[in-house]
């Protein structure tokens, strides 16, 4: 709603200009062209008074004055009524024009406000559900009269665990808008090997759990990045190749160079992704069916994202290919 009025206030804008100098160019013209004819009758009117004495009868040059005056007079209607069509057919083709134009220039905002609405709904609905958890629960416990020391303890554990949700949720919004803004990354020269194995410290303890095993295959690459925003990227990869995973499978990571560019890929032996949702994976909030019902995977479907824009800033790219049951790969390319 606020945007059709939007439509039609830039569209008047637009046709108020095209009208303001449309009536400018015609009072120019009109003027203009009066004073021609004005200009041409007169020479007309000279050239009567030049005649010779014995030829002028004054009445003849009265009568010429009067055609003189009502031709100047008839040729400034004609001009002025050809000047208001002239005006009508810019204002209708101009209220066309602008109402295209206003539509162009306002669409990348509509589109953008439409992506930031519908973020603002994931993400509340988001927020919501652990809170919502969190209630139900003390409400139940409060209506119980027979609640022991155990029953709080419980319940607090339980509220622990939904607040450490609401946290991980908050600090990925975080990061989002963080990189959403135009931030200014600090570029330095870097030793890939170096970033790899700093995240894969970072994950390190919940390979561990899983007994997941890796498999390295790095070269010493430098390339031109910012450290922490790339520890964050190989994080978040390397996250979900244990997450997705089962026990004690492997995960893999190569790095290659080819040219001025670099690959770096992640593979894992885990649950993969159907090819139904792997063009959505790097989508803000999305996540396969699989990680969110049957599994029960902790998450908010908004790594991938974080780490498609890192790519980005790093002006690479980040693909992935799966298998259903067989593994997923992502490679990112700078
Ligand atoms: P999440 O927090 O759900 O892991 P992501 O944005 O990191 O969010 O991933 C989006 C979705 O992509 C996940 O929910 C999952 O369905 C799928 N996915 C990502 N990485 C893998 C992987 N290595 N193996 C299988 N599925 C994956």
């Amino acid at each position: 709603m606020t945007f059709k009025s939007a439509y039609l206030k830039l569209t008047l804008f637009y046709v108020l200009v095209a009208m303001i100098i449309s009536a400018i160019f015609s009072i120019l013209l009109y003027q203009m062209s009066s004073n021609e004819i004005d200009r041409g009758l007169g020479r007309q009117d000279r050239f009567l008074r030049e005649l010779p004495a014995n030829n002028i009868i004054p009445e003849r040059i009265q009568q010429m004055e009067q055609i003189r005056l009502e031709q100047l007079k008839e040729s400034n209607n004609h001009l002025r009524l050809s000047l208001i069509y002239f005006n009508l057919l810019i204002l209708i083709l101009s209220s066309g024009i602008s109402y295209f134009f206003a539509r162009r220039t306002l669409r990348p905002i509509e589109d953008m406000m439409d992506a930031q609405n519908r973020f603002t709904a994931d993400a509340s609905h988001e927020l919501k559900t652990p809170l919502a958890a969190m209630r139900s629960e003390i409400e139940v416990n409060l209506r119980d009269k027979k609640l022991d020391m155990a029953g709080v303890k419980k319940l607090l554990e339980s509220n622990l665990e939904e607040i450490g949700k609401l946290e991980t949720l908050s600090n990925a919004l975080l990061k989002l808008a963080r990189y959403q803004e135009d931030v200014k990354l600090s570029f330095k020269k870097l030793s890939l090997p170096e970033i790899i194995i700093e995240s894969f410290e970072k994950v390190e303890s919940l390979a561990k759990e899983k007994k997941i095993e890796f498999e390295n295959n790095l070269q010493d690459i430098k390339i031109k990045g910012d450290r922490q925003s790339l520890v964050e990227l190989f994080v978040i990869l390397l996250d979900n190749a244990i997450k997705y995973s089962p026990e004690k499978s492997k995960v893999y990571i190569s790095t290659e160079k080819e040219n001025e560019y670099t690959t770096i890929k992640v593979r894992d032996e885990g649950i993969g992704i159907k090819a139904l949702d792997l063009p959505y994976i790097f989508n803000r909030f999305y996540r396969a069916d699989s990680s969110r019902s049957k599994e029960k995977m902790d998450g908010y479907g908004l790594g991938l994202s974080i780490a498609k824009r890192i790519v980005e800033l790093h002006g690479g790219i980040i693909s992935a290919t799966s298998k259903i049951g067989k593994g997923s790969e992502f490679m990112v390319r700078l």
